[in-house]
């Protein structure tokens, strides 16, 4: 057996009360917990941005959160400051289990680029070691669950598809940023149809 879990963003910010809630983002919290027995490996990413990171809409005089700019080259969305490296906000939110987490994965460090794959920035130009890790500790399949369906969780999936893992998603493991209404059903749909399997946490 060699089963992994990826955990992916259980941040501060990105539950009640941080810079970036998701709306019932701590809601996956204690499901993460109870289901870590289930797994001989436990991996986590991290959103860690430096305070002038170019996807903050306070790098720009006239930037809105939710506008559209172009970063480098890659079509960016505009997001309030969040996670930035060190602060409480971009900690693991308390009440997560990290005890068995062997490996903290962190993304979004270079400022000039987005990262919402837990393997790869938005460019696909830089690997976080998470595929090199799991390739050297000889997985070949990974289950993933966290923040956010639609953003972080949907890139990590796909290129984790796109690299030949296997993929499991816990269906209620995830939560939506939903910037749109159905924003996170069409990203499990694309999921779905990329090859990800859809499980849920009762079932593993
Ligand atoms: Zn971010």
């Amino acid at each position: 057996m060699n089963k992994t879990l990826v955990l992916v963003d259980i941040q501060n910010d990105f539950v009640s009360g941080g810079a970036l809630a998701v709306p019932q983002g701590e809601l996956v919290v204690p499901i993460a917990n109870r289901i870590m027995g289930r797994f001989d490996r436990i991996v986590a990413t991290q959103d860690w941005h430096p305070a002038n990171h170019g996807s903050f809409a306070s790098q720009y005089p006239e930037g809105q959160v939710g506008d559209f700019i172009d970063l480098n080259g890659i079509q960016q969305i505009l997001w309030p400051d969040h996670c930035v490296q060190h602060s409480e906000g971009a900690a693991f939110v308390a009440e997560l289990d990290m005890a068995r987490v062997e490996r903290v994965f962190q993304k979004g460090t270079d400022s000039g680029v987005d990262s919402y794959s837990g393997f790869f920035d938005n460019g696909h130009r830089l690997a976080t070691g998470l595929d090199e890790f799991l390739t050297d500790a000889g997985v070949t399949g990974i289950t993933v669950m966290g923040l956010a369906t639609d953003y972080c969780i949907k890139a990590t999936v796909l290129d984790a598809l796109q690299l030949g893992y296997a993929v499991d998603v816990i269906l209620e493991g995830v939560r939506g940023v939903e910037g749109q209404t159905g924003d996170a059903a069409n990203a499990i749909e694309a999921m779905a149809d990329a090859g990800a399997n859809m499980v849920h946490a009762a079932d593993l």
